[in-house]
């Protein structure tokens, strides 16, 4: 097949556009997509400090790179790599090598977190430990804690994740087929929450296998390892259902999210977004009086306490 745009070699095909397209012309589409989604929703400012949440793979290297590229002659803007190493031995092991290696290449600053040095225990120990949520509730939960507190600790204003298309597409599919549907309001937040660093998705208008794509044809370093705790997971089982409803009817992840977009307005009047308090133990801001990550602290700490008054 032949570029539609140029008559080269294609190397994909868009569905959805009906477009063959060639390496440059796929790169420069993916580049387009970011830098409009990018403009369109002023995400990055004059004087901005972002920091890039790097978890090694495709989708975060990719994050990082159009980032630098794109504001790389502008010095007022900075931008920081934070890894947080969740203790998956054989999987994170394997990409913060790749965080640290494209950091070096575009000479960006690393800062690695760990579970076991915050926490006391990586994910694998928690899970040897306790089961009663499933392994990315944990994951996730201490994740997003140690992000958030990093990106606030280094200065940074923004904090930027590699969410694609498909991880947005899923994550509204998930939260109605749970029936949460505030927690489908929070993927559009309204307003800034004190000790919240605000997130951005340069990606989210891409599809995942396009990011792929173009992180191997602009030769990104990145881990193609999957996390052997992600087929435990529901989100597993959407991902594979929207693929395939792509294929035969091509444009889906796209008309989810444009039919999102356009009621979110309504679920965020009706499900009014709460003002944060400081959690009692760690003051990180919270729903509660205990956030989510003290309280699986101290489940896991009562566990330990069982286990070795019966060993
Ligand atoms: Fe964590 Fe789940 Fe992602 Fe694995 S798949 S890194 S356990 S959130």
């Amino acid at each position: 097949m032949k570029c539609d745009k140029c008559g080269k070699e294609a190397v994909i095909f868009q569905k959805y556009s009906g477009m063959h397209l060639c390496a440059a012309h796929e790169i420069d589409d993916v580049e387009r997509k970011i830098k409009k989604h990018m403009r369109q929703e002023r995400m990055v400012i004059p004087g901005d400090h972002i920091a890039v949440a790097m978890s090694g793979g495709k989708d975060s290297a990719a994050t990082l790179s159009i980032l630098v590229e794109t504001f790389r002659k502008r010095p007022d803007i900075k931008f920081s790599a934070i890894t947080i190493d969740e203790g998956i031995e054989g999987y994170r092991n394997n990409s913060v090598p790749k965080v640290k290696e494209l950091c070096d290449k575009l000479g960006v600053s690393h800062i690695i977190v760990s579970f076991k040095d915050d926490i006391g225990y990586t994910l694998d120990e928690m899970l040897k430990r306790e089961r009663k949520e499933a392994s990315c509730t944990y994951c996730g939960v201490f994740r997003r804690m140690l992000l958030n507190r990093t990106a606030r600790e280094i200065g940074a204003n923004k904090l930027a994740t590699g969410h694609n298309l498909d991880d947005d597409a899923q994550v509204v599919l998930m939260n109605v087929m749970n029936g949460d549907i505030e927690r489908l309001a929070r993927l559009r937040p309204s307003r800034i929450q004190e000790g919240l660093v605000p997130r951005i998705k340069p990606l989210m208008d891409v599809p995942e296998r396009e990011i792929a794509l173009y992180a191997f044809l602009k030769k990104l370093p990145f881990y193609m390892g999957e996390c052997p705790y992600a087929h435990e997971s529901l989100r597993g089982e959407i991902k594979d259902m929207m693929n395939e409803f792509e294929s035969r009817h091509p444009g889906t992840k796209y008309s989810v999210m444009r039919g999102f977009d356009s009621m979110v307005e309504c679920l965020k009047e009706k499900y009014k977004q709460v003002p944060l308090e400081r959690c009692e133990v760690c003051g990180e801001p919270s729903i509660e009086k205990l956030c989510q990550p003290c309280k699986l602290k101290k489940r896991l700490r009562i566990e330990k306490e069982k286990r070795d008054i019966l060993s």
